[in-house]
């Protein structure tokens, strides 16, 4: 049985694989091991906004005994926003504009609830970047939408986050993504799911809207066979490298544990001290 260590562990890994490499075109670069410098000057091992918000999702979960209290998770988030709370160098470097304009929403005395943009184009990979730990509690699909649109409470985001953290589930419980992913029923615009195990690299697409997110993270799952190979290829797709990593690699970890991902990388991740306060 899994615990929420290896999905943390193995987002976080992912997302500081990927953050040196964001914005850059597929086949414009190699990333192999986990380094330094590229898009955000940042030293090795330095994790984004995608960490930064899935730890204070954990953190709010875990100081309410593993219930959503959505007041205090937009609490958490403000903190990160305005005080860089939940960094890897208490800095914040990076920020989506959706998730940007919910806080400057909760800023203005909104209720959480209200606080998310509905239209089509503010569907972004931002929720979906934050939501992996709701698969590690007693929940249903409405209180995932519910967590969700706190920023992001358009139905293509809210239903992208009820496919991942369900995906999540059924992993923990120890089935094989090939076989969730094949018997699952998939609706438009989610229907590529069911055959994404057949798709090839240039059927992918790794930018920062939700779908295209989901695809690719879920791709590089279904076509490899080990956490290292699953994190690599997604960064190597390009684009939203670190999004895309973090959500695959929070699906390998549980898929293979926190054994299986390469030590020297756990190693090198930045402030591991505030990772392991807000597991629970
Ligand atoms: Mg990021």
């Amino acid at each position: 049985m899994r615990i929420l260590k290896d999905a943390v562990y193995g987002f976080a890994v992912g997302d500081a694989l990927g953050v040196p490499f964001e914005f850059q075109r597929r086949e414009s670069f190699k990333c192999t091991d986990m380094v330094g410098d590229g898009t955000w000057n940042q030293v090795e091992g330095t994790w984004s906004d995608d960490t930064s918000m899935l730890l204070a999702t954990c953190d709010s979960l875990k100081e309410h005994n593993a219930a959503i209290h959505l007041y205090d998770m937009m609490g958490k988030f403000e903190q990160w926003y305005t005080k860089s709370k939940y960094t890897a160098h208490n800095v914040r470097f990076d920020i989506g504009n959706t998730t940007a304009a919910a806080l400057e929403q909760y800023l203005l005395g909104t209720a959480p609830v209200n606080c998310g943009l509905t239209d089509i184009f503010s569907n972004g990979n931002g929720s979906l970047m934050r939501i992996l730990p709701l698969a590690f509690i007693p929940c249903n699909e409405d209180d995932i939408r519910e967590v969700s649109s706190i920023t992001h409470a358009h139905c293509l985001s809210k239903e992208a986050c009820v496919i991942y953290v369900n995906i999540a589930k059924q992993l923990i419980q120890g089935e094989s993504i090939q076989s969730i992913l094949s018997n699952g029923s998939w609706k438009e615009p989610f229907e590529r799911m069911g055959k994404l195990v057949q798709l090839s690299e240039l059927d992918i697409k790794s930018s920062g809207y939700v779908i295209d997110t989901l695809e690719a993270a879920l791709w590089s799952a279904c076509t490899t066979d080990n956490y290292k190979d699953c994190v690599l290829k997604a960064v190597n797709l390009g684009e939203d490298t670190d999004t895309v990593a973090a959500i695959a690699g929070g699906i390998a970890g549980i898929m293979y544990g926190f054994e299986q991902i390469p030590s020297v990388w756990v190693d090198k991740l930045a402030n591991k001290t505030l990772i392991d306060d807000c597991l629970f």
